[in-house]
């Protein structure tokens, strides 16, 4: 239960010097009402300065709340601020029955794979179904390479993260991201080492990118990323994608839908993309880069939950061989 304390303080690190303009200091303000047990509602009219707030405070109670629907628990006795919750009568608390907040759903059966499509890139997940894969890329900034990991931790949802070993994010998260990749609750695939356009590369220097990030996740995370590879911008042509299959790389994956997030835009435009590309057998891409997107990871499962979605990774889909 000491998640939630530690829910709290990413929320209120997250935020880089220099990067964003979210005002901070009303976050302490008291609130004369207790956070209730209902499933949390956003909307495009959460705005102006109280809006953090109440977002933050609405992840806490819908986290509490999902973790309760999750085990059972009749009572929260955790929370940062335990005001908010100890004023909440009991009668509010709903724990089951149609008010009670559905915890995400687990990934399907290890039974239910299919094999991979082959024939040239993927770009989003084959047949009818309920499966969303968020990918996200590079890890610029090795807080929301932290954040995102810590959201998983929360939340459950499964993620695939595509790596540019160069960045530091990478080693200095080690320890917290290993057990997520050891459980295959987050994937790691291979994004090059440091993010070039592959297009305007001869071969030598194509297999030096591919290669080197190869290694790296190999000695670094103990895994093979093999198949699954993403080039740099979506770019690639017939002999970036022969280098690539040449490590073993025969899945170049792209995406259904993006959060635009790979440069730094308001959190309600990601809630926006996440809205419209959050669909049923999607593969949206996000970016590891900047702080915004870690402030709406509610408003995200939101989404998630209101459209009965499973997240995934690829390997949670796919059979290894195509
Ligand atoms: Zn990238």
């Amino acid at each position: 239960m000491v998640r939630f304390a530690a829910v709290a303080a990413e929320l209120g690190n997250t935020r880089v010097p220099g990067t964003g303009s979210r005002p901070t200091s009303h976050r302490k303000r008291p609130s004369k009402h207790p956070v209730r047990f209902t499933i949390p509602r956003f909307s495009a009219s959460d705005q102006g300065p109280a809006a953090s707030e109440l977002n933050r405070r609405r992840f806490l109670g819908a986290l509490a709340a999902a973790t309760v629907a999750g085990v059972g628990a009749a009572r929260l006795v955790v929370d940062p601020q335990p005001r908010t919750f100890a004023e909440a009568p009991e009668a509010q608390v709903a724990t089951s029955g149609p008010t009670a907040p559905a915890a995400l759903l687990p990934p399907p059966p290890l039974s239910a794979r299919i094999p991979l499509p082959g024939g040239g890139a993927l770009t989003k997940i084959p047949g009818e179904g309920d499966l969303l894969a968020l990918t996200v890329d590079d890890g610029v900034n090795s807080e929301v390479v932290r954040a995102y990991t810590q959201f998983a931790k929360d939340t459950g949802i499964r993620l695939t993260f595509f790596v540019n070993g160069i960045y530091k994010s990478w080693t200095e998260n080690h320890d917290m991201l290993q057990p997520l990749v050891d459980s295959g609750q987050i994937q790691l695939g291979n994004h090059t080492w440091s993010h070039p356009d592959l297009t305007t590369l001869p071969k030598e220097k194509i297999a030096e990118q591919i290669g080197r990030n190869d290694q790296f996740l190999k000695k670094t995370y103990g895994i093979g990323a093999k198949p699954y590879w993403r080039p740099p911008y979506g770019k690639r042509n017939a002999v970036v994608d022969a280098v690539a299959a040449d490590f073993g790389y025969t899945v170049p994956t792209l995406w259904s839908g993006s959060l635009s997030d790979s440069t730094v835009i308001t959190e309600d435009y990601i809630v926006k993309m996440a809205d419209q590309y959050f669909t049923p057998q999607a593969i949206v891409i996000g970016h590891l880069n900047h702080p915004p997107v870690t402030h709406v990871y509610p408003r995200l499962v939101e989404i998630i939950r209101d459209r009965n979605l499973r997240t995934v990774t690829l390997s949670d889909v796919f059979l290894k061989t195509p």
